[in-house]
């Protein structure tokens, strides 16, 4: 098989963009992605502080990567949820990558705040993804406010947005469905949020990670059976398949046709801000701070 831009043999294989690259081609093709994705949706300019949630996976580091590549001024966040071997191996690979590429690093440990994740799934009875979620969403929105970043740039990619806008349908939630875009702007105590990846497949980020030679496999988080909409992706797999495109279209027609409906409508729960803490809430405390109360509490107990 050969390049579609030069005839050097083709190494990557992009069926769904009928095409195919040699490694420099599809290195073209990465950034003008990433470049169309910023531009776009003016997610951000070259004089802001860009602040990369990097979790060790592939889609956080192709994103620091490349935007660097691309001029753009980052430093990442890495989250320690001290979940044993995975965590440990994630935060190892997350250092090795910013010392080889020259990114600065700050390491937040949720231990620290008494919030490590096994500690809390012992003690709480929701499904722990949906606290760790809020836990890592409060950390990165709380440490770019505190040290000053214009924006935080996560590394969601298209497969991870149209299995979030599925979900989304099926429970038909109005607020969720709101909030799906890949830029949300800074407002009620947010920091603005964008998703640069969002015209990439999860297949493109990994073989941007592989031909770069950037090591991101590590030990899955023992919780992670039924994460990240799995089931949703494997779902929306089977339909691209039968219907090539597909899964493009309907997340691309969301975005300009059917979201606008959802924009207008108001949050049910207006926000206000903690009385603990300050960061923005719907509640009198935020979801950290209650759960913070909540492990204290639980704490209190066991020692009287
Ligand atoms: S799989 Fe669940 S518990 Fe584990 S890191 Fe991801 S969100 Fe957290
Ligand atoms: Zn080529
Ligand atoms: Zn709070």
């Amino acid at each position: 098989m050969k390049c579609k831009r030069c005839s050097a043999v083709a190494q990557v294989a992009l069926p769904s963009h009928h095409t195919a690259f040699c490694p420099e081609c599809f290195f073209l093709f990465f950034s003008r992605q990433v470049e169309k994705a910023i531009h776009k949706q003016s997610m951000f300019r070259f004089d802001e502080r860009i602040l990369v949630a990097l979790s060790g996976g592939k889609d956080s580091l192709a994103l620091a990567l490349q935007l660097q590549m691309l001029g753009y001024t980052v430093s990442g966040l890495h989250i320690d949820l001290g979940i044993g071997d995975s965590s440990r191996q994630a935060r190892e690979l997350t250092e090795k990558f910013c010392r080889q590429f020259s990114i600065e690093l700050h390491v937040l440990e949720t231990t620290r705040y008494g919030l490590a994740i096994p500690r809390v799934k012992a003690r709480v009875k929701r499904p722990i993804c949906s606290v760790c979620g809020q836990i890592k969403r409060y950390y990165f929105n709380w440490f770019a406010l505190e040290n000053g970043y214009d924006v935080l740039a996560t590394g969601h990619n298209q497969d991870d947005e149209t299995a979030r806008l599925m979900a989304n349908v099926l429970s038909w939630d109005k607020d969720h469905l709101r909030d799906q875009h890949p830029v949300l702007t800074a407002e009620n105590g947010f920091v603005r949020k964008v998703k640069p990846l969002y015209l990439l497949s999860e297949y493109e980020t990994a073989a941007f990670c592989v031909l770069k030679k950037i090591s991101y496999g590590f030990t899955p988080c023992p919780y992670s059976q039924g994460a990240s909409f799995t089931f949703y992706k494997e779902l929306l797999a089977q339909l691209e398949k039968k219907q090539p495109g597909r899964k493009r279209s309907f997340y691309g027609k969301f975005l300009k046709d059917g979201r606008k409906y959802f924009a207008q409508a108001q949050a049910e729960n207006p926000l206000g801000r903690c009385q603990q803490c300050g960061m923005p809430t719907s509640l009198e405390y935020c979801p950290v701070c209650r759960l913070r109360q909540q492990l204290c509490s639980g704490d209190s107990k066991h020692h009287s």
